[in-house]
């Protein structure tokens, strides 16, 4: 396999095109790294050539680092293997860089410039950044920029170092720290990339030919440098280190090692010379990658979420790519459902008991395409085919040939079984119905249903043009086939799917109930409301408990828990967590969208501190617990009702149980997700603490007997259900 090829050209340009095979996106293995040395050595040395061009053979640059070869790295040479690899890379990206000139006059080098078709990320703009000239195509949908962050990583190719050296820190910040990516005009305004031309080739062969010898000097490696923005210990550095320093502990509360790190190299680079930096730089990569925190990231975030949107757990059955859907009910979710179907290019029929109802769920969409449009997002054209797309209507009859039915009317039995016979009289035989309940067990709505084979569950999370999780919940009878509509359904909509056997509150409801619960029952118990919440954001939640239930609303906790009261009877125990969610209710306080909850709000409904009122009514206790046993309580609430969920059978996939849970909740993406979390920690260790737990505050801390079992064996999540490990068996 040849990932680069070279032309030399009559005209003494050599043009090295990346081109991987099998691939519509280019990214770097260590084959094609050392592939396209090989190509670099042999142009410097060929007297013919005269400059290199690094091009792609495709439409997009390259999308990065292959992160599977980044993990292999890892697992084959451990430390040292990483370092290794990294300073390869850096030995090669230094050699494209320095071009063969003469080390002390800085003279006698070969032009390289980068031309880039379209999209460049991580490795893939961290090569063109090694050039003497970044030109790019005015692709508006292409994306530049070092997002490695987002996986628990950071450029550690040189992109950390050569940008910081290029921008200064404060430029580099929003690049480096927040993995934000630019299209080409704004990459060139941000001084990512040089230029911007329709034909970045022809324009980088005409510079390679006419560069001086200056023009390959890289600031840093001529005399005098100076970082700009200044280093740590210049007056005006400083303030920006502090700055950033303070920044970042402030986004991530100290817990991605990554963002700590990649201040480090920076901070300790901006110190030394380039070529010290950059050993530097490798050093902390390593540090990161050997920190179980981002092996977990990469595999939950990457490698797992990209396996299950290409259908890694679906059934064997022929396409079943949706062309019409109907959504019965257009309220908040249907509203929602019928935008990302129709912005999917899927014919819609929107349909609410009144026009008035159903032309409001319309308007959804009209108002999410305006906003696009404001931001330039969205043309005119692209929303009047949207829009065009979408049949709002009372009339079942329009139903028909409908492929797919969701079903997202009000949250009771009777209703639902009304229009599931309403809608199954007119749609065709093999349609595929399916429910959006959060609540209600699909096995109990299904028997509306005349064709419960064809009947599912697909669960959307609020709000649905933002969240990316969709839960796929298979009932008792629910058939393949219904499960691989759901799945090609998720796919068109590009979401990721998780999918789960049927239970109460399926996965995602049934481990965030209980960790809003464990928030609420501190309340009453009298932790400080502050300390709850802060003690779950330090652990990584996005959200604390008391804001999340603010969120999804008080109203919708009361419902929920006085139905689970009625299913449990005498098993139910969350009577404490009752005292406090109940008594908020009475008081009218029924989160955001009343202005008041736990937290107080402003007239225009910004949150501001948690509410005054909690102390008077639930007293402050004597001695306050401390900040690990609050954090024990919020994250072991969570991920014991995973493992119950895996033994249970309703999970059947701990990659779907990780993904899920990051995606759906936010559940401490750092860890990877529950399973990744209890791996870090070790089964053993888990159920000591949850041993201890349960003793103080209850059996519902008890750890399950798979969790004792794998504690006594000495096992862990991955090892026994990982992927490697079904495939084994
Ligand atoms: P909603 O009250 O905003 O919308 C329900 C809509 O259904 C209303 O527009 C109502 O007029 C319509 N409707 C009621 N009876 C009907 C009938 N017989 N025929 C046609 N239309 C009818 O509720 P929602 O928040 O959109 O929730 C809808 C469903 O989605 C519920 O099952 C809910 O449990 C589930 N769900 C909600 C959320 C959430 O965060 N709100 C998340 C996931 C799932």
């Amino acid at each position: 396999m040849t990932d680069f090829t070279m032309q030399k050209g009559d005209d003494g340009v050599a043009v090295i095109t990346w081109d991987v095979p099998g691939k519509s996106m280019n990214v770097l293995s260590f084959d094609g790294a050392g592939e396209l040395d090989r190509l670099i050595d042999d142009a410097l040395a060929d007297e013919t050539v005269k400059g290199i061009v690094i091009t792609s053979g495709k439409d997009d640059f390259a999308g990065g680092m292959d992160l599977n070869a980044i993990a292999g790295m890892k697992d084959a040479g451990g430390a040292q293997g990483v370092f290794d690899g990294v300073m390869g890379l850096h030995a090669l990206l230094r050699k494209i860089e320095r071009a063969g000139m003469d080390p002390k006059t800085l003279k006698g080098g070969k032009p390289v410039a980068a031309a880039l078709p379209g999209t460049a990320l991580g490795i893939g703009l961290e090569l063109p950044l090694a050039t003497h000239r970044i030109f790019a195509a005015p692709n508006p949908r292409a994306k530049i920029g070092l997002p490695e962050i987002n996986v628990g990583i950071f450029p550690g190719a040189g992109g950390t170092t050569r940008l910081v050296r290029k921008l200064g820190v404060l430029a580099a910040a929003p690049i480096l720290l927040e993995g934000k990516l630019s299209d080409p005009a704004a990459a060139k305004s941000a001084g990512l990339i040089d230029e911007v031309v329709d034909d970045p080739v022809a324009a980088a062969k005409a510079w390679v030919l006419g560069a001086s010898d200056a023009d390959l000097v890289k600031p840093w490696d001529a005399k005098g440098y100076k970082m700009p923005g200044g280093t740590p210990y210049h007056p005006a550095g400083f303030t920006t280190f502090l700055g950033a320093a303070a920044m970042v502990h402030g986004k991530t509360l100290g817990v991605y090692p990554a963002a700590r790190a990649l201040l480090s190299a920076v901070y300790e680079g901006s110190l030394v010379p380039f070529d010290t930096a950059l050993k530097i730089e490798a050093r902390w990569f390593t540090n990161v990658l050997m920190n179980p925190s981002s092996g977990n990231m990469i595999r939950s975030l990457f490698i797992n979420k990209g396996a299950l949107e290409k259908g890694a757990n679906r059934p064997d059955v022929p396409d079943q790519t949706v062309r019409k859907v109907g959504i019965l009910g257009a309220g908040m979710m249907g509203a929602g459902i019928a935008y990302v179907s129709a912005n999917a290019g899927i014919d819609v029929v929107l349909i609410d008991a009144v026009q008035d109802a159903a032309d409001r769920g319309k308007a959804y969409s009209e108002g999410l395409l305006d906003k696009g449009i404001s931001r330039k997002k969205v043309t005119e054209e692209k929303r009047a085919q949207v829009l065009g797309r979408i049949n709002a209507t009372t009339d079942y009859a329009a139903l028909e040939g409908c492929d797919l039915i969701v079903e997202a009317v009000f949250e009771d039995v009777g209703v639902k079984a009304e229009v599931t016979k309403k809608a199954e009289a007119v749609i065709p035989a093999d349609a595929i119905f399916a429910t959006n309940t959060s609540t209600l067990p699909i096995g109990e709505l299904a028997k509306a249903s005349s064709r419960p084979g064809q009947f599912i569950g697909i669960h959307f999370f609020s709000p649905v043009d933002k969240m990316l999780l969709v839960e796929i919940i298979r009932g008792a009878q629910t058939g393949d086939v219904a499960v691989a509509k759901a799945l090609d359904f998720v796919r068109q909509i590009r979401k990721t799917p998780i999918v789960v056997n049927d239970a109460r509150f399926f996965y995602a409801n049934r481990c965030i109930i209980p960790y809003i619960n464990e928030g609420v029952r501190m309340v009453g118990e009298g932790v400080n409301p502050t300390l709850i919440e802060n003690a779950a954001k330090m652990m990584g939640m996005p959200l604390g408990p008391l804001q999340l239930i603010d969120e999804t609303s008080i109203d919708l906790g009361v419902k929920i828990a006085k139905a689970t009261k009625a299913a449990l009877g005498g098993e139910y125990v969350d009577t404490e967590v009752d005292d406090v969610l109940f008594w908020m209710a009475d008081q009218g306080r029924m989160g955001r969208k009343s202005k008041s909850g736990f937290y107080a709000y402003d007239e225009a409904g910004k949150r501001q501190d948690l509410w005054e009122g909690l102390d008077a009514q639930f007293p402050r206790a004597e001695g306050q617990p401390d900040l690990t046993e609050v954090q024990q309580r919020l994250m072991f609430v969570q991920a014991l009702e995973a493992v119950r969920a895996l033994e249970q059978g309703v999970l059947t996939d701990i990659r779907e149980g990780d993904v899920g849970a990051i995606l759906g909740w936010g559940f401490a993406p750092w860890s990877g997700g529950p399973f990744g979390w209890l791996d870090i920690l070790g089964a053993a260790r888990a159920v000591e603490v949850t041993e201890r737990l349960a003793g103080k505050y209850g059996d519902r801390f008890a750890a399950p007997a798979l969790l004792r079992e794998m504690a006594e064996r000495g096992e862990s999540f991955y090892g026994r259900f990982g992927p490697q490990a079904k495939q084994a068996a």
